[in-house]
């Protein structure tokens, strides 16, 4: 398996990537629903060994994040894997702003006693830069959901850990088009393949991406145990979205930052979160870590929680629905999450589709205009 583009672009690779290459195979990636092999090969049993489908999507994501990947049921599979390292009595470093399903499976096994958990605000460096220090897995979220708050991954990276440290990077919102953690020195990359690689919302899946060996042979061993494995259409249809991801994130990012600057001089909004503005408290550090400032706004209305209920009941062309990163633009009020109480009471979070830019202009506009 490679796991490198080797002289192409990203782009590229995305579209060439997981096929197999002799002569009669066919063009496409196989999907293969096997719970078991012909004994004396490489694969026994799949749960323990993988299956060619899950491969061809290690091998797609793998390569752009510049690592060997594996794949599993969910984000949040991924993620329980890495979590499933830590030893007893350990210590967790995590932003005080991130996937509430993560704050959720930290703080369960925080009560358990398992490890001790340290929140640390998602742009306070030197905070980090400590916690590097004394933290046995370093969990970063960044742009963070949803306040899309950029941390700088290239100066915690580069801060020296406490030995077997592990630094995790939850890098579902940038995609590793835009930011690649283990470039920056990162141990592990997570990505919730549910949301921009499979990009139609029609799909569950995770895949963590590392270069170290010995991590991803625990990390496989997780998987293994606690049966977390992708399903096969699944990885299929996740291999299937990320050929176009490249040109679906370009298109829904270009549309972001226009709808964006439009939020921003809209009367009823009084706040607008997105990297790609100058406005935006972390914009610098965007710059200089991310190559891309994303598909998700989030932005607050001067009517508050009923108002913004209201404008997401108003929407005809932006969908009403929770997730993100798929071809259909949705909208949510965050807040109205459980365990989301740290958030504006109206920010209402948008996941930019790939959708024409005026057409959601004149949708959000005339929804937030009618709910005043
Ligand atoms: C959705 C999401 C997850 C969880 O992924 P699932 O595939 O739903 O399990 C984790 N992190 C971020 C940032 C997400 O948006």
């Amino acid at each position: 398996m490679k796991n490198e583009p080797a002289g192409i672009k990203p782009e590229s690779w995305l579209v060439s990537a997981g096929r197999a290459p002799e002569p009669g195979a066919p063009l496409n990636v196989p999907l293969v629903p096997a719970s078991n092999f012909i004994l004396g090969s490489k694969r026994a049993y799949s749960r323990d060994d993988g299956t060619p489908t899950w491969e061809a999507l290690e091998e797609v994501v793998g390569g752009l994040e510049g690592g060997k990947a594996l794949a599993f049921a969910s984000g949040m599979a991924a993620i329980a894997a890495v979590f499933d390292q830590l030893a007893a009595g350990t210590v967790v470093a995590l932003p005080d702003d991130c996937y509430q399903g993560v704050a959720g499976l930290a703080a369960a096994g925080a009560e358990k006693g398992r490890w001790s958990v340290q929140r640390v605000a998602v742009d306070d460096t030197e905070g980090w830069i400590r916690a590097c220090g004394v933290a046995d897995l370093i969990w970063l979220e960044s742009p963070s959901n949803p306040l899309l708050t950029v941390a700088d991954l290239e100066a915690i990276c580069a801060a020296p850990r406490k030995p077997g440290a592990i630094l995790a990077v939850d890098n579902t919102f940038a995609t590793p088009l835009n930011q690649q953690p283990l470039q920056f020195g990162a141990t592990v990359s997570l990505q919730s393949a549910t949301k921009f690689i499979g990009g139609h919302s029609d799909l569950l899946a995770g895949v963590a991406t590392t270069k170290d060996e010995a991590l991803w042979q625990a990390l496989k061993k997780s998987r293994e145990l606690t049966g977390a494995t992708p399903g096969t259409l699944e990885a299929f249809l996740a291999v299937r979205g990320a050929r176009t991801l490249a040109i679906r994130l370009e298109r829904a990012q270009s549309t972001a930052l226009k709808l964006a600057e439009r939020l921003e001089k809209h009367q009823l909004v009084t706040c607008v979160r997105y990297p790609g503005l100058t406005s935006h408290p972390t914009h610098e550090t965007a710059k200089r870590v991310l190559k891309g400032f994303g598909a998700i706004i989030s932005f607050d209305l001067k009517g508050g929680a009923e108002s913004a209920d209201r404008a997401c009941r108003n929407l005809k062309l932006i969908r009403h629905a929770t997730s993100l990163g798929a071809v259909e633009s949705t909208i949510e009020r965050r807040a109205a999450i459980p365990g989301q109480g740290h958030l504006p009471p109206s920010l209402l979070r948008m996941s930019v589709g790939i959708e024409d830019a005026d057409d959601l202009w004149n949708d959000l506009n005339a929804a937030i205009n009618s709910a005043e």
